[in-house]
């Protein structure tokens, strides 16, 4: 008898309510009143960011079960969960549900990160499902199935947790009643094994959803120990109606493909890759901010959007010469967005005009005419410049990132990578 039952679940909800994790926490709960355990975390697994189907963040959930006398009341279970919960009436949900019985394989998991870094058509995806013998149920047009077989077979190398905090169905859809300040005492408390909490720079409290989904808040951390303890601060006025842990590939950087040349990226693809800084950064109508970067197969325009507030006056302190690491992704405009980005060099040399005799810096006579001094009317014939050692707002080495706002679920912020 094949040892454990893999199920699948993905876009059950709609841009009006549920969500995919709410659902999985009632099966989880209807699993435990019939005796049925799970053996590892439920998990939630985050997919191409730039999938064109998805509700918000792109996540799909599995959960794993003993694959024993049980099995087919938890398949009932989930299909009766599923059927109930989701959001049929919208054009865009079309779940999909997957049980696989057996070990994940290789070209499993070579799926799963396709799901991430490509697009996968449903037919793609029911024609792999029966080449390993992976039992799936569409609803509707069934879209799901993509992200459902994705989400049971990711190997989860890097991971991460979050706490999902649910509201009594009374209260879904009303304004959230959170006790700012305990979020503030949290973070304080648990960072950084929580992280995500709250965006500093613009006092945002990022663990509270903006959506009507039935979560009431969320919380992200390194190790789920932690999870009890953020929990305990955190006050609410409003019934909790249960919680639940997931293990994630939240903010694990796993949605990036390392490329050493420009020209290796495709749009709709995140990458990080190396290359000089060749336009001055400019803002543009709308507030966003670009500027040019290249190597020897290429260039291409870098973007830092409105949202990403803060990071922008960053970015504004690259100058052409820099030689810098950037992460992001190629979006619908063919510009890349910045996540984040290291200094590799800056390039901190200017070239000036020359000194005159009396002390003040020349001006250009002309094109080829050389330089001549407003002050004492001096003039040189040569029309060479001096390189200047120039400070720098940016340092050699260091990264920078978008604020708490603007991160991407995948995005692995700072305060997870290993920095000396
Ligand atoms: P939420 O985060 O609130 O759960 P969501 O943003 O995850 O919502 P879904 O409702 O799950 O959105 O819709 C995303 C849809 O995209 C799903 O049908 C999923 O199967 C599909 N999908 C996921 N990854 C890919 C991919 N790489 N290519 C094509 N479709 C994908």
């Amino acid at each position: 008898m094949i040892k454990y039952l893999h199920i699948g679940i993905d876009d059950t909800d709609s841009p009006d309510g549920m969500c995919t994790t709410y659902l999985a926490s009632q099966i989880i709960n209807k699993f435990g009143d019939n005796g049925i355990e799970l053996v590892e975390f439920p998990r939630l697994i985050r997919l191409n960011p730039f999938a064109r189907h998805k509700t918000r963040g792109n996540g799909g959930v599995a959960l794993k079960i003993l694959n024993d006398s049980k099995s087919s009341l938890a398949r009932e279970i989930v299909l009766n969960e599923v059927k109930k919960l989701s959001m049929f009436d919208c054009d865009n949900t079309n779940p999909g549900v997957v049980f696989y019985q057996g070990d994940i394989t290789h070209e499993m998991e070579e799926y799963a990160f396709r799901a991430i870094y490509e697009f996968i058509t449903i037919d793609e995806a029911e024609k792999f499902a029966k080449s390993f013998g992976c039992e799936i149920h569409k609803f509707k047009k069934g879209r799901g199935i993509i992200g459902a077989i994705a989400s049971i077979s990711l190997p989860l190398t890097d991971y991460t947790y979050e706490l999902l905090v649910y509201r009594a169905p009374e209260n879904f859809a009303t304004p959230r009643q959170i006790d700012y300040e305990s979020v503030y005492e949290m973070d304080k408390a648990t960072f950084p094994d929580t992280f995500e909490n709250i965006d500093y720079s613009q006092n945002y409290i990022a663990i509270e959803p903006k959506t009507p989904c039935p979560v009431l808040y969320g919380i992200r951390s390194n190790t789920c120990e932690v999870l009890k303890k953020a929990k305990s601060i955190v006050k609410v006025s409003e019934p909790v109606d249960d919680f639940c842990i997931f293990k994630t590939n939240q903010h694990t950087d796993m949605h990036i493909q390392y490329v050493s040349k420009i020209s290796d990226m495709k749009q709709f693809g995140c990458y990080c890759f190396s290359g000089e800084v060749k336009s001055k950064p400019k803002i543009i109508d709308g507030g966003h901010m670009f500027f040019g970067i290249g190597d020897e197969s290429g260039e291409i325009e870098c973007g830092a959007y409105e949202p990403t507030k803060n990071f922008r006056k960053t970015v504004s302190h690259l100058r052409p010469g820099d030689i810098i690491k950037v992460y992001g992704g190629i979006g619908v405009q063919n510009t890349f967005n910045i996540e984040k980005f290291q200094v590799i060099e800056l390039n901190d040399i200017e070239y000036k005009n020359p000194v005159c005799e009396c002390g003040k810096r020349m001006t250009s006579a002309g094109k080829n005419k050389g330089f001549k001094c407003k002050n004492c009317g001096s003039k040189i014939e040569s029309d060479e410049k001096f390189p200047v050692k120039i400070s720098r707002n940016l340092k050699n080495g260091w990264f920078y990132e978008t604020p708490v706002s603007a991160r991407r679920h995948l995005s692995k912020p700072l305060c997870r990578m290993d920095l000396d």
